[in-house]
């Protein structure tokens, strides 16, 4: 079986032929050069190919919350997305805390086949923050966990912190911070500001994540470990980063689709679809993060896909669940914000959607060169697609996606996930 793709944009700079034979890439030529009768044929005259997108940041919910997603309704939404590669975040029931369960998460990714799905490993036993999990057994298990994440917690004791830098040095891990100062967040519901005060709603002060941050770099430093900070949502941890990185820490940070589009005005309306942890910040905040995007401060997007049942986000702001969904409207928001404001190229799209989450994951069949002999691994864009989003459609079991009715620039057409149409013309291939 082969599949010829002919005069696509490759990363927005050139126009080639890239021809596919079984699950790699055998031939890439100057446009419309390539000629194979059996093959095949897609004219990709006008579109954008990149190679498959990589999140580092994925709640699939399975094993325990089947009623808000599944491993096979999260994969389908990825493949949708334009992902061909997936990290399912720990905070399952139970926690993701032992190689059995990893190796659960990475056999139903394997088994449904839609996009590869690496499970991210709890760094304490059941994210309770008292002891470390094993974290070797885990990184020596069949699902060959790397990154490892008490997300939706923050691994707060800077005792722990500490050794579970030092703990993943062996095998050449990377913690992954979800960070929030506990205490300075007891109850908190939205960005701590004028307007939290004005909304009677308890503030959520941007001291919360920076402290950490700084703590957990110098931590890293001191130790000469790997951190990787999940959904930097603040100006002042955009310039924790930059003195770290000056300084040469070994870190590196993720923003949301979310935090680079949406700002605090949205809670204005008390829907908790606005309702997000880390919350929504200031447009000061979003023009930081951007530009530290575009300049590689932050290295990388990744969606913090957080689906939950109507019934936890209806109701009252304050009792409603915290988080969104994201992955089929990832890179459409991304494209919004960064390329049509050009801040960006297609090619910093593919460094900072594939080919550095892939390093960050230590994956060797992503986020490679479109070349031949690699794994093919795509993801097809039409850059001129102006789309308003409909929540309702959608392959994720849920539908608290906060981009419902809004015009967005840009959409996935086709993924390809090792040589196969995981999804081709907006449908996912089942
Ligand atoms: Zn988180």
């Amino acid at each position: 079986m082969s599949i010829l793709l002919k005069n696509g944009s490759l990363k927005g700079e050139k126009n080639v032929d890239i021809l596919i034979e079984n699950d790699k890439i055998s031939k890439v030529a100057p446009g419309n050069s390539i000629k194979d009768d059996k093959a095949e044929v897609l004219d990709l005259t006008g579109l954008i190919v990149l190679p498959g997108l990589v999140d580092l940041h994925t709640h699939l919910r399975e094993p325990g919350r089947e009623d808000a997603e599944t491993v096979a309704t999260g994969s389908a939404a990825a493949a949708r997305g334009g992902f061909t590669a997936v990290h399912a975040m720990a905070n399952t029931l139970p926690v993701a805390d032992t190689a059995g369960v990893v190796e659960q998460v990475w056999n139903l990714g394997k088994s449904i086949g839609l996009v590869d799905v690496y499970p991210v490993g709890a760094v304490t036993i059941g994210l309770k923050g008292e002891n470390l999990a094993e974290l070797s057994a885990m990184a020596e298990s069949t699902a060959r966990v790397r990154i490892f994440s008490d997300d939706g917690h923050c691994v707060s004791d800077p005792v722990l912190m500490r050794r579970a830098l030092e703990y993943v040095k062996a095998f050449n891990g990377v913690i992954a911070q979800h960070a929030q100062e506990p205490r300075l967040t007891k109850n908190a519901q939205m960005n701590e500001s004028e307007l939290s005060g004005k909304l009677g709603l308890t503030g959520w002060p941007a001291v919360a994540e920076e402290a950490i941050v700084a703590r957990d770099v110098l931590l890293t430093e001191h130790v000469q470990s790997k951190l990787h900070v999940c959904h930097a949502s603040t100006a002042g941890t955009v310039e924790i980063l930059r003195w770290a990185k000056g300084k040469k820490v070994n870190v590196t940070a993720e923003v949301t689709p979310h935090h680079l589009f949406l700002s605090q005005i949205n809670c204005e309306s008390y829907d908790a679809k606005f309702k997000v942890n880390p919350p929504l910040r200031t447009d000061d905040d979003i023009n930081e993060l951007r530009k530290a995007l575009a300049e590689g401060i932050i290295d990388v997007v990744a969606t913090d896909h957080a689906p939950h049942p109507m019934e936890d986000k209806e109701g009252e702001w304050s009792s409603a669940a915290f988080g969104m969904t994201g992955l089929e409207t990832a890179l459409s928001v991304v494209a919004t914000a960064m390329i049509e404001t050009k801040l960006m190229t297609w090619a910093d799209v593919a460094r900072v959607m594939s080919e550095k989450p892939a390093e960050i994951g230590q994956l060797t069949e992503h986020g490679r060169p479109i070349a031949e002999n690699e794994i093919a691994n795509l993801c097809i864009i039409d850059p001129n697609a102006s789309w308003k989003v409909d929540a309702k459609d959608t392959h994720s079991l849920s539908t608290n996606n906060p981009f419902h009715d809004m015009t967005l620039k840009s959409k996935v057409i086709h993924t390809i996930f090792r040589g196969k149409f995981s999804m081709k013309s907006g449908q996912v291939q089942k």
